[in-house]
Formats: C-alpha cells, sequence, structure tokens
C-alpha cells in the first residue's frame, strides 16, 4: 500500500537528518517544526504524534527483542504496524470516521504527517478552523494510542465512542481556550 511506503520514506528522510535536527528550532520549514510543536498544540498530542511520526512508539510488530504475540491490541485480527493501528483497524476506522463528521477533517488521510499539512493548507484563511483539524488529527493519535495500551496493559475495554467522545471533548476544550468566542 502506497502511504505505508509514503510513512516509511517519510520516516527514514527524517531519521537521516537525526533526531536533533528533526527538531531543532531554527529550521523552521521542518514539518515537525511547523506543524507539530504548536503552542495550541497540547504537548502530549505533539508528543505522541511526534514519536509516531519517528516511528518511536513501541508498536508490536517493531518489538523483536522479545516474543510477543504481534496481533493487533485492538482488533486481535491484524498485524500491529503503525500504518494498522492508526488508520486501518477497524476500531481506529470508525473513530475516525466519527471525527470526520465531527470535526471535517478531510477523509482519506492515511498518512498522518499528509493529513496534518492537507488540512492546515485546505482551511488556510480560516485559521480556527484549519487548527481544530491538526489538533484533532494530533489528539486523535494520542487517544488511540491511549486506548491500545490501555487495553494491551491494563485490559481496559477499548470503545469506539467512548474514545471518539474523548478525543471532541479535548478538541473543544483547547479550541475553547485560544477562541472563548467562537460559540
Ligand atoms: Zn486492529
Amino acid at each position: 500500500m502506497h502511504y505505508q511506503v509514503d510513512l516509511v520514506e517519510w520516516t527514514e528522510g527524517l531519521e537521516h537528518f537525526g533526531v536533533y535536527e528533526a527538531i531543532r528550532p531554527h529550521n523552521p520549514s521542518n514539518f515537525a517544526m511547523r506543524f507539530i510543536w504548536k503552542r495550541f498544540i497540547p504537548l502530549k498530542f505533539a508528543f505522541t504524534t511526534w514519536l509516531c511520526l519517528h516511528g518511536r512508539l513501541p508498536i508490536k510488530n517493531a518489538i523483536n527483542f522479545i516474543d510477543i504475540d504481534k496481533k493487533c491490541s485492538l482488533c486481535e485480527v491484524a498485524m500491529e504496524n503503525i500504518n494498522h493501528l492508526f488508520f486501518t483497524c477497524t476500531f481506529s476506522k470508525q473513530v475516525w470516521e466519527n471525527l470526520s463528521k465531527w470535526v471535517g477533517i478531510t477523509r482519506n488521510t492515511f498518512l498522518i504527517n499528509g493529513a496534518i499539512k492537507r488540512n492546515h493548507r485546505d482551511s488556510r484563511g480560516t485559521r480556527p478552523r484549519s487548527k481544530m483539524c491538526v489538533l484533532a488529527i494530533m489528539a486523535s493519535v494520542f487517544h488511540l494510542w491511549r486506548t491500545r495500551n490501555a487495553l494491551y496493559y491494563d485490559n481496559v475495554a477499548a470503545d469506539v465512542n467512548r474514545t471518539s467522545t474523548t478525543i471532541l471533548k479535548n478538541v473543544y476544550q483547547v479550541m475553547y481556550k485560544f477562541y472563548p468566542n467562537m460559540g
């Protein structure tokens, strides 16, 4: 699938420069600096998204030093890799569908950095909306990862509606802080 290759290529592109180069503040054209580390994005969302884009989350298919079941923690059907866990998993798909309905994230966003860029570009000129979409994508990455961990490590059942509404609530809380008059 091409988007999987894209993600790998993109991640390797950043790897090539090294972590420090990727986050150094004097390179404003860098993707991470331009889109991820923003004042309005809560640090926990930015940090998880950044780790995800760098292939640094302990996703099962990346764990080779211990023998574990590599099936997706959420659906227990497919193999757990970044692309599956965050996009093609039946659980994640339903969460994105809810978010695309509620927040208006551009559909077919199967590449996190691409989705962030596209939503940023699509709504240029209407800054609050653009901010909201980018924020919603990063909040989703954070909460999908959190839902997965709660299930995998603590046996907390994953619930599409609970995860979706938590994301929406978080998005509104942040937006209200920055745009108290948005209504
Ligand atoms: Zn799955």
